[in-house]
C-alpha cells in the first residue's frame, strides 16, 4: 500500500533525513529564509564591495575581486538550493567559500592586522537558525581555526607580541554565534509553545486550524483524500473522581505518549481539549483512517495507562478521492461517528466500513 505521505509528496522529491548538521525544520528554514534574507544579504555584499572599493587605494585594487567571487558563488547557490534534496550542501559550499575568501584576503593584506578579519563574524552570523547546535559549533570551530591559522602563518611574532590581534576577532566570532543562537533558540521555543499543549506536548487547536487551512489549499489542486480520526477517553471523569486529578493528568500524558508511539511521523496528532484528540491523515481513505483508529484503540486498551485501565472510543471520516477537503464537514462527520461509538458501548471505532450495525438496546 502506498504511504499516504509518499502519495501526497510525489513529484516534490523525498525529503532527506535529519543529520547532525541540520534537522528537517532547519532545512525548511534554510529554504524559507533564502528568499527573505536574500535582498538584505545582497545589500550587505554591495556595502562590503563599496568599502573595499573605497579603501582600494590603500589596501590594493585586487581586494574587491574575492568579494565579487563570493557573490557569484552565492548567486549559483541560490539557484541550486530549491532544486536539491539537501539544500545545505550548496549553502555550505558557498559559506566555506566565504571563509576561504576572507582568509586569502587577510593573507594577502596585513595578516592578523588586516581589517577584513572582522568579517569572519559576518559569515558566522548566518549559521544560527539554519543549523543544529552541533553544526553551529563546527562552523565556529572552523572559523576560529582559519583565523588563528592565518594569523600565525602570516605574522606569528606580531600575534605573540599582541595576542589581542587574534583574541578580539575570535571573541567577536564567538559572541555573534552565541547571540544569534540565543535569539533563534528563544524565537523557535516561543513559536513551539504557541502551538503546543503544555500537558501532553501534543499540537493544539491553533496548530490544527493552520494545518487544516494548508491541507485545504494543497488538496484543492491534488484532490487527494484526507482522513480524520477523533478519539475520546471513555468514562474519564471516573478516573478523576476515583484516583484524583493528578492521576487524570498522568493518564492524559501517557495516552498522548502511546499515540505518538503508534502513529507514524507524518500522522499529525492534536489535543482538541479535555480528553479528546484528533489525527489528520493526508492521503488516507476512510478504510485507512479506520485502520489507524483501530491501531490507536488497541494501543490504549493493551495495558493500563498510568496505572489506570482506560479505553477510548473513535470516530473516523475521510473526504472522497477527487472531493474538496472541508475540515469542518469532515470533523462533524467524525464527531457524529464518535457519538455513535459512545452510544454503541464505547471502546470501538465508528464511521468506517467496519462499523458494527447499531445494537437496538444501545440506540433505544
Ligand atoms: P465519555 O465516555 O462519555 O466520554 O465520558 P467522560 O467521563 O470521559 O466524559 P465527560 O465529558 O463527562 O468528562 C470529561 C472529563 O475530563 C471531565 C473533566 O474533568 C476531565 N478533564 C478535562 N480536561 C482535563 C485535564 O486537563 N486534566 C484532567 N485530569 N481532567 C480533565
Ligand atoms: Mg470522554
Ligand atoms: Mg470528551
Amino acid at each position: 500500500m502506498t504511504s499516504p505521505v509518499a502519495a501526497e509528496g510525489a513529484g516534490q522529491g523525498t525529503p532527506a533525513p535529519a543529520t547532525w548538521l541540520i534537522d528537517e525544520l532547519g532545512r525548511q528554514r534554510l529554504l524559507d529564509m533564502g528568499g527573505r534574507v536574500r535582498t538584505l544579504r545582497n545589500l550587505t555584499f554591495v556595502l562590503q564591495l563599496m568599502v573595499l572599493l573605497g579603501c582600494a587605494p590603500w589596501l590594493g585594487w585586487w581586494t574587491p575581486a574575492p568579494m565579487v567571487a563570493v557573490a557569484a558563488v552565492f548567486a549559483v547557490c541560490d539557484r541550486r538550493m530549491p532544486k536539491v534534496a539537501r539544500p545545505e550542501v550548496p549553502f555550505l559550499v558557498a559559506w566555506v567559500g566565504t571563509l576561504v575568501a576572507i582568509t586569502a584576503g587577510a593573507l594577502l593584506m596585513d595578516g592578523p592586522q588586516a581589517p577584513c578579519v572582522l568579517w569572519y563574524a559576518l559569515a558566522v552570523s548566518s549559521l544560527p537558525g539554519r543549523f543544529t547546535t552541533r553544526g553551529i559549533v563546527a562552523g565556529v570551530t572552523l572559523t576560529l581555526a582559519l583565523l588563528i591559522g592565518m594569523a600565525f602563518a602570516s605574522d606569528a611574532s606580531a600575534v605573540l607580541d599582541r595576542p589581542s590581534l587574534v583574541t578580539f576577532p575570535a571573541m567577536l566570532v564567538v559572541g555573534v554565534a552565541l547571540f544569534g543562537w540565543a535569539h533563534m533558540h528563544s524565537e523557535v521555543a516561543q513559536r513551539a509553545e504557541a502551538v503546543m499543549d503544555p500537558l501532553t506536548q501534543m499540537l493544539n487547536r491553533k496548530a490544527l486550524v493552520t494545518r487544516a487551512a494548508e491541507l485545504a489549499q494543497q488538496t484543492a489542486l491534488t484532490r487527494r483524500p484526507v482522513g480524520v480520526v477523533v478519539g475520546d477517553l471513555d468514562h474519564f471523569k471516573n478516573v478523576n473522581d476515583t484516583a484524583g486529578h493528578q492521576v487524570g493528568d498522568a493518564v492524559l500524558r501517557d495516552v498522548a505518549f502511546r499515540w505518538r508511539l503508534s502513529l507514524r511521523a507524518y500522522e499529525m496528532a492534536y489535543r482538541l481539549g479535555g480528553e479528546e484528540f484528533l489525527v489528520l491523515l493526508p492521503g488516507a481513505s476512510v478504510v485507512e483512517a479506520e485502520e489507524v483508529a483501530e491501531r490507536l484503540r488497541g494501543a490504549i486498551g493493551a495495558a493500563p495507562v498510568a496505572g489506570q485501565h482506560v479505553t477510548m472510543s473513535f470516530g473516523v471520516a475521510a473526504s472522497a478521492d477527487g472531493e474538496a477537503f472541508d475540515f469542518d464537514a469532515l470533523y462533524a462527520d467524525a464527531d457524529a461517528a464518535l457519538y455513535r461509538a459512545k452510544r454503541g458501548g464505547r471502546d470501538r471505532v465508528c464511521g468506517g466500513p467496519g462499523e458494527a450495525p447499531p445494537r437496538l438496546e444501545a440506540v433505544a
